[in-house]
């Protein structure tokens, strides 16, 4: 039931560009009390399956090696244990830390909407506005850093929120239920479109920024700045640039100051081992090019 739940809301979310482009967002379940079925890394939600697409990982150990372990690439190794022999894949999301740490369901877009807000200076008090029961996070680098950035500020929380906007990345909504959860998802992508009154239809997509300079968010990083041709001409990377294109449209045409990374995350996010995991699985599926 449960699997059947997560390839439903997989499907749904997946087959969106406005919520997830290429390889890029991801979900999870927890089955029981040890097994958690999440994304597969790289792989696209809209063609998860029964069999295929995700990865049985025992999970609540990731959250104590969270916190015991000092640093990335030994977490990672130690997290690649925890996957079941039996799993159908066995390459786990980079970002399976963060969905050990919500509730049952947890779906993390990167939604167009969202990043509106997680993109700009004036983001936000906007989200303080309309989403006053929500988390904002900082910037933190995709995985490991992001994991344990978010375990110390849910240290001010009684319960974990069940919205999180992740600064110059993305969204997390978590419930206990599948239904519950992909409402919960379309309700905040919703009030974000109200607000700025983006119509449904061919969005504009104007602006005077430089994608492989001004960079928003990390999946630009891995599929629009690569040297690799095979990589910046795949459908993950037309997808990318045009969510970056809407976005910034949008912000211009809102007058919002679209908050950048440093020009330094670009080299670091191309040179982390599980982002060339990502543009691996690129190279290696001729369905994504
Ligand atoms: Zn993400």
């Amino acid at each position: 039931m449960e699997i059947k739940n997560l390839v439903s809301i997989s499907q749904q979310i997946g087959t969106n560009y406005q919520y997830v482009q290429g390889g890029g967002g991801n979900t999870s379940v927890k089955i029981n009390n040890y097994t958690m079925a999440i994304k597969a890394s790289g792989s696209l939600l809209k063609n998860m399956s029964l069999t295929h697409g995700y990865c049985l990982i025992q999970y609540p150990k990731i959250k104590e090696l969270l916190t015991s372990t000092v640093d990335e690439k030994s977490f990672n190794s130690k997290v690649q244990k925890l996957v079941y022999p039996n799993s159908p894949s066995n390459n786990p999301s980079i970002e399976t830390s963060f969905h050990a740490i919500g509730e049952k369901y947890v779906i993390h877009s990167h939604s167009i909407y969202a990043n509106i807000l997680n993109c700009t200076k004036e983001g936000q008090n906007i989200i303080k506005n309309l989403f006053p029961e929500a988390m904002s996070l900082p910037y933190h680098d995709v995985g490991f850093n992001l994991a344990l950035a978010l375990i110390n500020k849910l240290k001010q929380y009684k319960t974990i929120p069940n919205i999180i906007f992740l600064q110059n990345h993305g969204l997390i909504v978590t419930t206990n239920s599948a239904a519950d959860t992909l409402k919960l998802h379309e309700y905040v992508n919703t009030k974000i479109k109200n607000y700025f009154n983006i119509e449904n239809g061919r969005p504009n997509t104007q602006h005077k920024y430089d994608i492989t300079q001004d960079l928003l968010f990390p999946d630009q990083a891995i599929y629009c700045c690569s040297n690799i041709a095979k990589i910046t001409e795949s459908k993950a990377a037309k997808e990318t640039q045009y969510a970056y294109d809407i976005i910034l449209s949008i912000i211009d045409k809102n007058s919002l100051t679209p908050n950048f990374l440093l020009k330094t995350a670009k080299e670091k996010l191309l040179s982390m081992e599980s982002e060339k995991h990502r543009q691996q699985v690129i190279l290696n599926d001729n369905n994504q090019t």
